[in-house]
Parts: C-alpha cells; sequence; structure tokens
C-alpha cells in the first residue's frame, strides 16, 4: 500500500467502507476498526478528511447533499491512485475550499 505501513483492516477496505463511515451507516465495530486504522494511515486519514470537507462545504454552500462533480471526480481518481498502490501527488483541494476549513 502507498503509505508503506502493515495494517490489520486493508486500505483497500477502508476506502471501500468510507462513504459510509462518512455516512454513519457502519456497525460499531467496524467504525472502530476505521477510526484506528485512520490513526497510523496517513494517505487514508488524508481521504478521510477530504472527503469530510467536501461535505462540509456543499453543505455550507447550498443546503444538499451533493458534491460539486469535479472536486468529487478528483477524490475518486485519487481513492483509485491509492487503491492501485500508485504515488498520489499534488494538492487536491482547491485554495478557496482549504481557506475555508
Ligand atoms: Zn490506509
Ligand atoms: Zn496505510
Amino acid at each position: 500500500m502507498s503509505c508503506g505501513n502493515h495494517h490489520d483492516t486493508a486500505c483497500s477496505e477502508v476506502l471501500d467502507h468510507l462513504y459510509e463511515y462518512l455516512d454513519n451507516e457502519m456497525g460499531e465495530g467496524d467504525c472502530a476498526k476505521l477510526k484506528d486504522h485512520f490513526d497510523e494511515c496517513s494517505p487514508c486519514l488524508e481521504m478521510y478528511g477530504l472527503e469530510q470537507a467536501i461535505k462540509a462545504l456543499v453543505k455550507r454552500s447550498c443546503g444538499c447533499d451533493t458534491a460539486p462533480s469535479d472536486l468529487r471526480g478528483k477524490v475518486l481518481a485519487r481513492i483509485d491512485r491509492i487503491r492501485a498502490g500508485l504515488p498520489v501527488e499534488g494538492d487536491l483541494v482547491p485554495d478557496d475550499a482549504a481557506k475555508q476549513r
């Protein structure tokens, strides 16, 4: 995996369930597993933070639950790269999004 560390829960599994976790749709045990993983895995924590930021941003800007499609697309592409074990480069969050955090 891209972070180079071994985890009890695989990064691909964490990313598979990222949206369920964000929407609080996971059982308590699975929730704890993901939480532990985010503590020790910065690439996954970064993805989680990005999705959280997008969600907050969307809620603020239009009150609905649909992310701007270009930003969502970039995040999904990044998740694909992490899943494939490819290096992830560059700053994904646009300047204005970073400032509003
Ligand atoms: Zn991970
Ligand atoms: Zn990791």
